[in-house]
C-alpha cells in the first residue's frame, strides 16, 4: 500500500469496498461474520461497506431461513440477482457459447452456436455474439445491468488492447476484435479479450481445481494446445501477455511442422491431430473424432489404445518439463488432454515420476479441471468483472451514464 499520509479516505474506502465484492464474488456469499473476519475490519465498517453495495445495486442481504430466532441474526451478503452481470463468450474452432454471468460466477443463461462451415470470420463472430447478447439479455431480470464483455480466443492476443495477433485455427491474423465487438455491441460497452487457455487458468484458480493453490499451470489440449501459469497467486502474462504457450515448447526440430511455424513443438505430439494420426483416422476433426478414438480405446481396440498410450506419453514428459521449469503444485490438464489423463494416469504419473526432479515432484498433483468443459468460458467472466471488482463505485457510476443498459 501507499504511504498512508497521501492516501485519501475515499480512495481506502473504493479499496475495501473492491476487496469485500471481491471475497462475495469469490465465495459466492458470506455473513458479515464472516466477511469481518476475511478482512480483518471492525464490524462497523463492514456494515458501512456492505450497505454501500447494496445501495450501489451489486449485492443485498438476507438472513437465512431455518435459523435459530431467538439468537441474533446474522445477515448473508450475496450478489443481487438484479444486478449486474457481463457478457462471457468462448470463441472455438467449431462453436461459439455465450453466456450471461453474474458476480459469483453464476452462469444466469447460455448459448451455443455451433460453427460447422469452417472456422467463424471475426465479422461473423462479432455478428453472432451480438445476436446472443440480445438473446441473453431478454432472458435477464429487466433492471440488470450489463456491465461488460470477456471474450476468450483460442490464440495469441495483445493483452494492452485485446489485438488477437494470430489464432492459427480460427485462421484470425492481426484482428482487432474488442474494437470489433464493442461496435457491433453498440459502441458503449468494456469488451476484453484473452487467450483460452490463461482464461482457464484464471477460472479455475478462481473457482476450479486450483481453487486455494498459487503455483498452479493449466494445460488445455485440443486441436491447438496452450498454457496458463499462476505464480504465487498471480497470472504470469510476459510482456505483451503471450507467456503459456506449452504446446509450442520444441521437442525436435526434425519433427512435424506446426502451425506456428516451426517444426516439432509438443503440441504435434499431443494435439488432437497427433491423437487422430496416430489413431489412424482420416477425414475427420474435432472434439467428435477424438471422443470416438478415446471410446474405441475403453472398448480395447488396439490402435485406439496405442494412439491414447502414446500421446499419454508424451504428455507426462511434458508434463515432467513444467514440473522442472515452475515447481508447481498442482497441474491440471484440461480439453482432450483430460480423457488421455481418464484413461491412461498411469503412464502420464510414470513418466512425470522418470523425468521430473525429485524435490519439484514431491507433491505434485495431476488434476482435471473443476469447471469442466466451461473453464475458459467462466474466465472471460472473470476477465470482463475485473474493473467493478477493482472499483464497485466507479465501475457502477460508468455502466450507468453508459446509456442503455442500465435501463
Ligand atoms: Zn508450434
Amino acid at each position: 500500500m501507499a504511504s498512508s499520509s497521501v492516501v485519501r479516505p475515499e480512495e481506502i474506502r473504493r479499496h475495501n469496498l473492491g476487496l469485500l465484492l471481491r471475497q462475495i464474488h469469490r465465495h459466492g456469499e458470506l455473513t458479515r461474520a464472516e466477511l469481518t473476519t476475511l478482512l480483518g475490519l471492525n464490524r462497523s465498517t463492514i456494515g458501512g461497506l456492505v450497505t454501500d453495495l447494496v445501495n450501489l445495486g451489486v449485492v443485498t442481504e438476507y438472513v437465512p431461513a431455518g435459523r435459530d430466532r431467538a439468537g441474533r441474526p446474522s445477515y448473508v451478503v450475496a450478489p443481487r440477482e438484479e444486478g449486474p452481470y457481463v457478457l462471457a463468450v468462448e470463441v472455438e474452432v467449431e462453436r461459439i457459447v455465450s453466456a450471461a454471468v453474474g458476480l459469483g460466477g453464476r452462469v444466469h443463461a447460455r448459448r451455443e452456436t455451433n460453427t460447422q462451415d469452417g472456422p467463424t470470420t471475426p465479422a461473423a463472430a462479432a455478428a453472432q455474439v451480438s445476436r446472443d447478447a440480445r438473446w441473453l439479455a431478454a432472458r435477464m431480470p429487466p433492471s440488470a445491468v450489463l456491465f461488460g464483455a470477456g471474450v476468450s480466443v483460442p490464440g495469441t492476443v495483445r493483452r494492452a488492447d485485446g489485438l488477437v495477433v494470430h489464432a492459427p485455427n480460427l485462421e484470425w491474423r492481426e484482428v482487432p476484435f474488442s474494437e470489433l465487438l464493442r461496435k457491433s455491441l453498440g459502441g458503449e460497452l468494456d469488451v476484453q479479450v484473452g487467450n483460452d487457455a490463461n482464461l482457464g487458468a484464471l477460472a479455475e484458480h478462481q473457482r476450479g481445481a486450483a481453487r486455494g493453490l498459487d503455483n498452479v499451470i493449466f494445460i488445455n489440449g485440443s486441436v491447438g494446445v496452450g498454457g496458463g501459469v499462476i505464480v504465487d497467486g498471480s497470472e504470469l502474462h510476459g510482456v505483451g501477455g503471450y507467456a503459456g504457450e506449452i504446446g509450442h515448447i520444441m521437442l525436435n526440430p526434425e519433427g512435424p511442422p506446426c502451425h506456428c511455424g516451426s517444426t516439432g513443438c509438443i503440441e504435434t505430439y499431443i494435439g488432437e491431430h497427433a491423437l487422430l494420426r496416430q489413431a489412424g483416422v482420416t477425414g475427420a476433426f474435432g472434439p467428435l473424432a477424438a471422443a470416438a478414438v478415446f471410446a474405441d480405446a475403453e472398448r480395447g481396440d488396439a490402435r485406439a489404445a496405442g494412439a491414447v498410450a502414446h500421446v499419454a506419453l508424451w504428455l507426462g514428459r511434458t508434463l515432467a518439463t513444467l514440473v522442472n521449469v515452475f515447481n508447481p503444485e498442482a497441474l491440471i490438464v484440461g480439453g482432450t488432454l483430460a480423457d488421455v489423463v481418464r484413461l491412461e494416469r498411469a503412464i502420464v504419473e510414470g513418466e512425470v515420476d522418470r523425468r521430473a526432479m525429485a524435490a519439484a515432484r514431491a507433491g505434485v498433483r495431476i488434476l482435471t479441471p473443476g469447471l469442466g468443459q466451461e473453464s475458459s468460458l467462466i474466465g472471460a467472466s472473470e476477465l470482463a468483472f475485473q474493473a467493478l471488482l477493482a472499483a464497485p463505485d466507479a465501475g457502477l457510476t460508468m455502466s450507468s451514464t453508459g446509456g442503455a443498459a442500465a435501463n
